[in-house]
């Protein structure tokens, strides 16, 4: 594509990025955005919607000066401690593990859980330099471990690095003598066993549960 070749190119000058140019080469930083998107980005902006050019310039700056992680979930706030690890309405015994704060909203969204969480901010990915290290698991280790806790809940992504993050983090819990569940896997809700694929109705088969649980039998829970 033209594009891309012009945009490998190195400028035939040294002349210095014009502030156009620059603002489309920042523009770039963000996800999904190449560089055709991010000209029309910086034009529309200029172009329409110079009030609103500026209010985005000045909501990064505050946000990137004043968003810090948080001391005990690691999820962003602007607070030591975020209003969620605050408040007084959580159940403290129950911590659910998330990759980010887009999942832990994701999960406060649902209604159906009120314990605490804490968020990675990552997942372990080796073939990208990503370990234990990077996504710092001695403080989930230490927040787990805190006397409070009773059950950390895995709700990683399913894909396969969130799962090897998953087992990964269920060793290191179970050895310290925590409860580790993960999130079920299986159909969805308002959802046909004829259009679920087969990966997901096999995985749904396999964490099947007792709706009636034979006499004598143990449930599984
Ligand atoms: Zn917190």
């Amino acid at each position: 594509m033209a594009t891309r070749n012009a945009d490998a190119r190195p400028a035939p000058t040294a002349e210095p990025l014009s502030s156009l140019d620059a603002l489309a080469r920042a523009l770039r930083c963000l996800p999904g955005v190449g560089p055709r998107a991010a000209q029309r980005m910086a034009l529309h902006l200029l172009q329409h919607d110079r009030p609103g050019a500026r209010e985005l310039a000045h909501a990064l700056l505050r946000a990137s000066e004043a968003v810090r992680h948080c001391d005990r979930c690691n999820t962003f706030t602007e607070d030591s401690v975020c209003a969620l690890c605050r408040s007084g309405k959580r159940d403290p015994a129950q911590l659910c593990v998330v990759e980010t704060p887009a999942d832990l909203v994701t999960v406060e969204q649902t209604h159906a859980y009120d314990g605490l969480y804490f968020v990675l901010m990552g997942r372990l990915s080796p073939l990208d330099g990503i370990g234990p290290k990077e996504i710092r698991l001695d403080r989930l280790i230490r927040r787990a471990t805190d006397g409070v806790v009773r059950e950390v809940i895995l709700a990683t992504n399913f894909t396969s690095e969130g799962e090897a993050t998953a087992h990964y983090i269920a060793e290191l819990l179970a050895a310290r003598g925590l409860a580790v569940s993960r999130l079920a896997r299986g159909v969805p809700v308002g959802g046909e066993l004829e259009y679920v694929d087969a990966g997901t109705l096999a995985q749904a088969l396999r964490d099947r549960r007792w709706v009636a649980a034979p006499p004598g039998g143990a449930g599984n829970g």
